[in-house]
């Protein structure tokens, strides 16, 4: 199966292992499968019996055609051998009719590690493949879990190098700490004085640099992306979803061909986009819900068809994962709703590009609405239902996945809607141990204590265990401590890439 690009059409097509290599399509396009692999019922069926590790060979091989059974089942124990739970994704009852499906039982305890634990196994057999023998450089700009994902899955990984840029006061103390005292000789952490947006944009300028990549070319290097525009970090994600399903089967909460719905906190679509890819695969979902914290720009478009983030304020919630304006695989979808037409999409992406808005129509509206649905709430909301599933269903999440838990219930409420449904659940609560103390036990109980003392109390009070990934963190040797300006970020590259001042 060859893969396409969102605005050129077939005219770029790509081998699956060149277009995870490569990253970003043509134009600025998004790789996407040149069809849907198709899963009958009794496929389906026969996922019941399997391990993570089988249906994810399975669901892989179908869109990965250029790699062998042997080289996926290598790739895929490797990553996820690591996982706390032998089940890796497990699916847990949490009130009448809904479950939750837990990825984040990964090293880095967010559901990045699903796609980044794969992905540089993925990337590896993807340079041989296309005899690649530079050094595959991964430049990633984080809001705080994608960061400490990529790096944990690249560390050590012969070939590969990778960079991380975070905006140093956009991330939590947790998730600093993790970035900084990462090891391996091949990773890179630099804290850049700005937003998320400056080390987004200062990222794609790199990327867009033929300077840098002549400089990089000449030392034996090529960049490439970490990101979820990256075809290698979508296909982890449909795995999980075939999994969800198979687990319902054989719990016995539903029978075979039962549509099931899922309701997905999201940020950058990612995750959402790969359920929509298993249902286009033949997965019996009903409804996909798309879930938001504050920054609400997808339940508007879900309602209205019209994407809009013209004078829209950009708020920091206590779910920072899903503080984004712009959700670059919103353009797979829109691929999909318009019939596969480049030009309609590359009309679209222009528009948002100058005028920062789009509008999809009525025709293409109708047809998303037929399988999406959109809700949103702010902090106090998402809150509240750490507070209330906690105690009603002794069920404890984290904020993002709170947000999803919410729309849900508004969902249900609204619509009457009662086909089984799944939550997605993105992170530990002990990712986010200041908030889902505060939440379940009030702010004075978190009065005077850092994030570390945080978790400890939620520990003993909830009877759970603070993960060891987080326990040790105040007492790990800090090993990256550069600093650049916003509009420096290049030269920081090249100093940390010559070893000069730290790390
Ligand atoms: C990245 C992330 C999300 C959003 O996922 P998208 O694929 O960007 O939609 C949600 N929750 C957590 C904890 C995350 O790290």
């Amino acid at each position: 199966m060859q893969f396409i690009g969102t605005r050129t059409g077939a005219a770029g097509a790509v081998s699956a292992s060149r277009a995870i290599l490569r990253g970003l399509a043509e134009s600025g396009g998004l790789y996407v499968p040149e069809r849907f692999p198709s899963f009958s019922l009794s496929d389906i069926d026969g996922m019941r019996e399997m391990t993570y590790a089988q249906r994810a060979v399975r669901v892989l091989r179908a869109f990965l055609e250029d790699f062998s059974e042997e080289e996926l089942q290598a790739a895929v124990g490797a990553a996820y051998g690591s996982f706390d739970d032998p089940r890796v994704a497990p699916l847990r009852p949490v009130r009448e009719g809904v479950s939750a499906l837990e990825l984040y039982h990964g090293p880095t305890l967010a559901f990045k590690d699903m796609a980044l634990q794969l992905l540089p196994h993925l990337m590896t057999l993807s340079m041989k493949k296309n005899a690649e023998a530079r050094e595959v450089f991964i430049l990633v700009a984080t809001s705080g879990d994608t960061g400490k994902a990529a790096l944990a899955g690249f560390a050590d990984v012969p070939g590969t190098r990778c960079a991380v840029f975070y905006p140093q006061a956009g991330v939590s103390e947790a998730q600093r700490l993790q970035m900084v005292t990462q090891r391996g000789d091949n990773t890179h952490v630099i804290a850049v004085r700005g937003n998320f947006d400056d080390a987004q944009t200062g990222v794609k300028r790199i990327f867009a640099d033929a300077d840098f990549a002549a400089a990089m070319d000449a030392q034996g290097r090529v960049l490439s992306s970490a990101n979820s525009i990256n075809f290698g970090r979508l296909v982890p994600q449909v795995v999980y979803y075939f999994s969800a399903y198979a687990d319902l089967l054989r719990a016995g909460t539903i029978l075979l061909g039962d549509p099931v719905n899922f309701c997905v906190p999201t940020g950058n679509f990612g995750n959402i986009l790969a359920a929509e890819y298993a249902r286009r695969c033949g997965l019996p979902i009903g409804r996909l819900l798309c879930a938001s914290n504050g920054n609400n720009v997808l339940a508007d478009f879900m309602e209205t068809g019209r994407y809009d983030i013209s004078g829209r304020a950009f708020y920091r919630t206590i779910s920072p994962s899903m503080d984004i304006l712009i959700s670059s695989n919103l353009e797979r979808l829109l691929f999909e709703l318009c019939g596969r037409d480049p030009k309609q999409v590359r009309g679209w992406m222009e528009a948002l590009r100058t005028g920062s808005r789009y509008d999809i129509g009525n025709k293409n509206l109708c047809a998303m609405r037929a399988v999406f649905a959109g809700g949103f709430t702010d902090d106090a909301g998402t809150r509240e239902e750490i507070r209330r599933t906690y105690a009603e269903d002794g069920y404890l999440m984290d904020p993002h996945t709170a947000v999803a838990s919410h729309v849900l219930r508004a969902y249900q409420e609204q619509t009457g809607d009662r086909t089984p449904s799944v939550i997605v659940s993105t992170a530990s609560p002990y990712k986010f141990g200041r908030p889902v103390l505060e939440a379940i036990a009030g702010t004075q109980a978190a009065e005077g204590l850092d994030d570390f003392g945080c978790c400890g109390v939620l520990a003993a009070r909830t009877g759970t265990r603070v993960p060891p990934q987080i326990a040790e963190l105040p007492t790990m040797p800090v090993r990256h401590k550069r600093v650049c300006e916003k509009d420096r970020m290049e030269e920081a590259l090249l100093e940390a890439l010559s070893g000069k001042n730290g790390m």
